[in-house]
Formats: structure tokens, sequence, C-alpha cells
């Protein structure tokens, strides 16, 4: 019995052959990968050209895995930021080539596609924007009944094996079925071809052979590993804001800005995250060890943390300096602080500190610094930096400029976008923008 070959379909009028023998018909459309971004351009296509006969093939057992498990299963499906200007801010790689993409299909339009289908979304505080329902099966469900009615053929664990362009500039794509036998894989013929396998290995490799160009890879979006005992015990605590410098092999690579979380393992929230987006290839050269200088009361210059130390000194002669958390923070944290780097002030009151131990304390809140060694993994957003040449394709058609009909979307590209819904939204506008130019080639080969 074949493990869920075939998604049957209402109306069943684009469905092609049995999954267990040669297909000689040519499809307008292969999908390969039944993700964010291979979904939304299937939709597209078939919204746009009712007739035309389109095949998602996924190797998984379930299509959009990925929205299931995004946003700790709220699904972060963008990000409340409608100026293409502004919003390619958050995009590490890819923002000289999203910026005209996301005049075409930006969040707005996600929002207005999603509410015409009857999904509401909200946004949060800092900007993400979620399903009212705060459950990602809404989106799930959404797509996979416009599938049915696009009559989209969604295959499921079905894995491509093999593409080639045959002579007459179509595609051969070879799919075998999970638990079964190489003898039974499947042939499918089509005139287009996208790849939305999004960070899979399997869809570098035909990129590659296509003839294109694969951009060193490297994850993005990790927390860092701190081995310290004393600051792991001080998990779950955590600063409003705070300023980073990322310093490898003592230089100075990237800069951010946020929140910051201590964990059991080291350091973890958006003011991490987004330095691990931002210098992801530094990082992996310098082998995950370097340093973070942290200034934990970002609101203020050293002069005013100097000042402001020395108001408190004059009004608090007697308290020690273990009993007085400066800048707001959590008076664990400062103990912390104080004990790793001046242990010899942690139990003097104030009226003995001189001049040259205040500038120390500045240092302290403005110039903290946390050597790290390691990377760990944040379970609830993980991309990968690199992706195929971005010079290589046509972001007016996500058309590859080495094949013609062979188009890309998603985190197969050399994108990635900071933490908040960005890296959907990438998905959703190349998928968007590829599934228009397709429809228009369909017509074309007509
Ligand atoms: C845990 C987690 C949470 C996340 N949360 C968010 C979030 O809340 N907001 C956000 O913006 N981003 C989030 N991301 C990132 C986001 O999920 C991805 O950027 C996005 O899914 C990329 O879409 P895609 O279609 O390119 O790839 P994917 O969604 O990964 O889809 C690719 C599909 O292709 C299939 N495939 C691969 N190779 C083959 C093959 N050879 N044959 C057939 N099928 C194949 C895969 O099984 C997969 O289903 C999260 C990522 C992770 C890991």
């Amino acid at each position: 019995m074949l493990i869920g070959a075939h998604i049957l379909l209402a109306g069943g009028s684009r469905r092609t052959d049995d999954a267990t023998r040669m297909n000689d018909d040519v499809l307008n459309l292969v999908v390969i990968g039944g993700g964010a971004a291979g979904y939304f351009a299937a939709l597209r296509v078939g919204a746009e050209r009712p007739a035309a006969r389109i095949v998602i093939l996924e190797s998984n057992r379930r299509p959009l895995e990925k929205v299931r498990i995004s946003g700790g299963g709220r699904c972060n499906v963008t990000h409340n930021c409608f100026d293409p200007a502004t919003l390619v801010q958050n995009y590490p790689r890819g923002h000289k080539e999203l910026r005209s993409a996301f005049h075409r299909f930006q969040p707005q339009n996600m929002l207005e596609w999603l509410s015409e289908r009857g999904v509401a979304i909200k946004a949060e505080a800092d900007g993400r924007m979620f399903p009212e329902s705060d459950d990602s099966s809404t989106i799930i469900d959404c797509f996979e009944k416009e599938r049915i009615r696009e009559r989209v053929d969604l295959r499921l664990n079905s894995k491509a094996e093999k593409v080639a362009v045959l002579p007459n500039a179509t595609f051969q794509i070879e799919y075998a079925l999970k638990g079964e036998g190489s003898a039974n894989n499947v042939t499918l013929h089509a005139e287009n071809l996208m790849l939305a396998t999004g960070n899979h290995i399997s869809g570098h490799a035909f990129a590659r052979q296509l003839g294109h160009t694969v951009t060193p890879l490297a994850p993005s979006l990790f927390t860092f590993n701190v081995r310290d005992s004393a600051l792991q015990e001080l998990s779950g605590v955590s600063v409003a804001r705070v300023h980073i410098d990322l310093f490898l092999e003592g230089k100075r690579v990237a800069e951010s800005s946020g929140p910051l979380l201590i964990t059991h393992w080291g350091v973890s929230g958006p003011a991490v995250l987004k330095l691990s987006a931002w210098a992801a290839r530094e990082l992996y050269a310098a082998g995950y060890r370097g340093v973070l200088r942290i200034h934990w009361a970002t609101e203020h210059t050293r002069q005013q943390v100097l000042e402001q130390l020395a108001a408190y000194q004059g009004s608090n002669p007697k308290k020690t300096l273990l009993r007085s958390p400066q800048a707001g923070l959590p008076a664990r944290l400062w103990e912390y602080l104080l004990r790793s780097t001046l242990p010899d002030l942690v139990e003097r009151p104030w009226d003995q500190i001189g001049k040259s131990a205040l500038q120390k304390l500045v240092d302290l809140l403005t110039n903290y610094e946390l050597a790290f060694d390691g990377k760990g993994q944040f379970k609830d957003e993980f991309v990968t930096c690199g992706g195929v040449d971005l010079r290589e394709v046509d972001f007016r058609s996500m058309q590859s400029k080495v094949v013609p009909g062979l188009f890309f979307a998603g985190e197969i590209l050399d994108i990635d976008g900071i933490t908040g819904g960005f890296n959907f939204q990438s998905a959703w506008t190349g998928g968007w923008i590829a599934g228009t130019a397709i429809a228009q080639r369909i017509d074309d080969q007509a």
C-alpha cells in the first residue's frame, strides 16, 4: 500500500496519474517542498490559472510542518511593519533584493490575503503578528482549504531525488515514496519547477546541479553558551533592554539592542539572537567563541551613569554595594556582576568607595565583558544563513537567471531574517511573486 501517496482532490480534474507508474504527462508546475514558500506559490498559481496542473512534492507525512511548530505553536506569521524600506532592515541577508519584492507583496498584503479567507491576525507589542486563535493550525487549515479549492495535488511522503532539464526544456523530476522500494520511484515532467525545500540539503544539491551557486551555509538565530555556573543559576532573569557589542578575536563585528534573557546554558533573548543573525558567518568562522560587551544602562552615557552613582553614594553612605542594585537591574544579577568583577567591593559601604572604584562600577554597568564559548539552539526559531546566490535569481519573478522555468522562494535562497515573523514574510513574498510569474509563463507556454 502506498503511504499517503496522494491527497485526493475535490473535483479531481487537476489530479495527475497513479503514483506507482511513470507519468508522461507534462504538468504545468512541480513544486518541491510543501512548506510555507512552496504552498504559497502553488496557491497563487492555482488562483491565477484555475486550469493549471500543479503538484507539490513533500517528503514529510504532513505538509507545512515548520508552520505548525513555529512561534511556539502559535505561528508568528509576519511582522507589524508596512514600510518596505524599514522592513528590509530586519534581514541580515537579502535586504537589497527584498526591497523591490516588498513593494509588490508585503505584510499588509499577507494580512489582507488571510483576512479574505477568514483568518484574523493580531499584533503584539513588539510587532510580532499571530493568528488571533494563537494556534498555528488556523494557518495550516486555511492553506489546506485553499489547496483543495485550487485543486493542487499534494503528494506526501514523496521525496524528490533527482531533477534534470530535458532537451525540450522541460523538467524531469524523480521522487521516491517513503516506505516503498526504489523500484517504485515515480517520474514527473513539468514545464516549470519550483525549488522550495527550505534549508534541506537536497534542494541545495538540486540547485547546484542545475548550475546555481550556493553560498556557504551557517546557522542563524541561536543563543550563546557561557560556561559559568554562577550565571546559569540566574536562569530566567531578564533585562528589558541592553546594548551589546560583539567581539570576535578582539575585533568588534556587530552590535544589537533589546531584551536579554539568562538561561540554563548562557544568554538568549532578542538582543542575543539578533547578534547571532547579523554575525552568523563571522561567528561560524570564529568557532562560536568571543566576548559580549554589555551596556546594562542603555538610557545613559558613561558620564550620566557616573553622575547617578555619585548621587546615590551621597545619599546612601552606609548602605553596602550588594544592597544597592543600579540601573534597575534585578538584585540577583547585580550581585552576580559585582562578585564576578569587583569581589572586594561587594560588602563595602558607599562611603568607602573612592573615585577609581566608582569608575570601575561605571565600567561594570556600561562595558561588562561576558565571554562565550559555543552556541546553543534557540528552539523557537532557527534558520539557515546562506543558500542559492541571489545574483542568479531575478527578483521580479523569482525565476532563475541560469535555467528558464526554474523558480525559487523561501529559505533555500541566501535570505534570512531576524526573529519576529520576518522569515515567513520572505517565504510569502517570494512564493507570491513566483506564483504570479509562473501563472504568466503558463499562458505563454499554452
Ligand atoms: C522551530 C522553528 C520555529 C520557527 N518559527 C518561526 C516563526 O514563528 N516566524 C517566522 O517568520 N519564522 C519562523 N521560523 C522560520 C521559518 O519556519 C522558515 O524560515 C520557513 O518555514 C521557510 O519556509 P520554506 O518554505 O522556505 O521552508 P520550509 O518551511 O522548511 O519548507 C520546506 C519543505 O520542503 C520539504 N522538502 C525538503 N527537501 C525535500 C525534497 N527533496 N523532496 C520533497 N520535499 C522536500 C521539507 O520537508 C519542508 O516541508 C521557525 C523555524 C523553526 C525551525
